[in-house]
């Protein structure tokens, strides 16, 4: 009997390293099966295609600069359907007023002194507070190798305004843990390699952006996100098209996993057990907490010391087409720490040209994921009742929307608070006791789309070689 390995968890973690064990002829003999618990693959990427043209549940873009995403879409043939953001840029929504958010990198800083001064987001004192770290020396905490919030690091250098405008929006856009708790070390280690090269961010900033100064000035900047025609899902549908020859089982919760006294695993889904030889988990941590069983005690201990955050995306089309501001840019960021009801609103008919049938404009609001508890309890249509007066407000419309939809992440991400470098250590020290079982997804390498194929396609190579030769 050839080797078998099970992957739980059909999302792109998953499918990646499905990918990754395909079986190319001359490696052959390893037999493949992945288990989804849901009715479909993907999970957290999944596209709405309705009457609202492309609304995307969750991601709607990877990283360009970190390849993994682009390479796997090519070896999937789909390089044809990349798709540059059409429109980029945003708003700062500030008292009131839509304010150009200036150009930023991955941090939420900008790349310069000179578009930060210019920048009209911070106040007079905002910016000579910021300059103040042209003179500031290197942070203890850095030096020492401790961890630090992202808004403690950079209030310290760049002051609390840069914090609450610039990169909070930023990152608790991108990872949904409050800035003040996100780990520097995990999420923006350049921020700390900046810092002990040039001691002053704003001048490491400088080097850096002279280093990437486009070939020619005047060249138009590569597009720093893309997605796919027909959206992110395409991918998805991609993979489970051409990995026919894995075996995939969707509707199948695998609802425990214990390991076989004589090696490798016994996994009961509905009921039945199958026997692998080697595991790979690819779901969150808490469905990976229920399937354990009490074996893995070890390893159960450090995973619930894991949290998520939760959020929601309302997706709505409206039959106006609007150019005027806000609508000329991307999309629109709050600042951190806001009590509206929304965290961020985004317009895929801007941002990527996606069309609504017949024409208009389509919205995704973010909620503010902290009336993510009570909205929770609450019907879609009771949902969009309260979003749509914070929206109408802020987009400045009394317009009906044509269609609507509510994306529920209950379980959105993995926070990465302070201290999560150490807590991803001791989770893979707990794992490694046990032989042939592997770990993917969010939670370990970044939460991005390419952070999750790298950590998939890893895990299937790790446990493919625990199979030995
Ligand atoms: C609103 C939102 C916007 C985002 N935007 C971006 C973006 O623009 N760009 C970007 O790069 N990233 C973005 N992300 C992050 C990124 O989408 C996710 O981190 C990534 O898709 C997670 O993939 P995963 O495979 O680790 O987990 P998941 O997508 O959560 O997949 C896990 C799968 O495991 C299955 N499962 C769970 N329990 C079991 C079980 N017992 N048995 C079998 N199967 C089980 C689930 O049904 C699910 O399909 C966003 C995330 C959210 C929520």
């Amino acid at each position: 009997m050839p080797p078998r390995i099970a992957i739980i968890g059909g999302g792109i973690a998953g499918l990646s390293a499905a990918w990754e064990l395909r079986p190319p002829a001359e490696r052959g003999a390893i037999e493949v099966e992945l288990f989804e618990a849901s009715d479909r693959l993907g999970g957290t990427i999944h596209t709405d295609r309705g009457l609202g043209g492309i609304l995307e549940w969750g991601p709607d873009s990877f990283l360009a600069r970190k390849p993994e995403a682009a390479t796997l879409a090519r070896e999937l043939g789909l390089e044809p359907s990349f798709l540059p953001v059409h429109r980029g840029g945003s708003y700062l929504y500030l008292k009131g007023k839509y304010v150009p958010f200036p150009p930023v990198g991955p941090t939420g800083l900008p790349r310069d002194l000179p578009s930060l001064m210019r920048s009209p987001i911070l106040s007079p004192m905002g910016k000579l507070r910021a300059a103040g770290d042209l003179l500031l020396p290197r942070s203890r905490e850095v030096r020492s190798g401790k961890d630090v919030s992202v808004g403690d690091f950079l209030g310290r250098r760049l002051g609390r305004a840069v914090v609450d405008r610039l990169a909070g929006p930023v990152a608790g856009g991108t990872h949904l843990t409050d800035i003040d708790q996100l780990s520097v070390r995990s999420v923006y280690p350049e921020l700390l390699r900046l810092e002990e090269q040039h001691r002053s961010l704003i001048l490491g900033l400088r080097a850096e952006a002279r280093l990437h100064r486009p070939a020619r000035a005047g060249s138009p900047a590569p597009s720093p996100f893309l997605t796919l025609k027909g959206g992110l899902e395409t991918l998805i549908e991609a993979l489970e098209k051409q990995l026919s020859p894995v075996l995939l089982r969707k509707n199948a919760p695998v609802d425990a996993l214990a390991p076989r006294p004589e090696g490798g695993y016994l996994l009961r889904q509905a009921g039945s057990l199958h026997p692998f030889d080697a595991t790979i988990i690819a779901v969150p941590a808490p469905g990976a907490l229920a399937m354990l069983s009490p074996a893995f005690e070890g390893l159960r201990t450090v995973l619930a010391r894991v949290t998520y955050a939760p959020t929601m995306v309302v997706g709505l089309a409206f039959r106006e087409v609007w150019d005027r501001p806000p609508f000329d840019r991307a999309g629109i960021m709050l600042p951190q720490g806001t009590s509206s009801i929304l965290a961020g609103v985004s317009f895929p008919t801007r941002k990527w040209g996606y069309e609504v049938p017949g024409g208009g404009t389509s919205v995704r609001a973010y909620v503010n994921k902290h009336r993510y508890p009570v909205l929770a309890k609450s019907s879609d249509a009771e949902i969009v009742a309260q979003v749509l007066p914070a929206l109408r407000s802020m987009l400045g419309i009394s317009e009906e929307p044509i269609y609507t939809r509510v994306f529920r992440h209950p379980a959105a991400m993995p926070e990465y608070r302070v201290g999560h470098g150490e807590l991803v250590t001791r989770i893979r020290d707990a794992a490694a006791r046990y032989p042939r079982l592997a770990l993917a997804g969010a939670l370990y390498e970044g939460v991005g789309i390419s952070d999750c194929i790298r950590s998939g396609r890893a895990a299937a190579r790790r446990a493919r070689d625990a199979l030995g030769p």
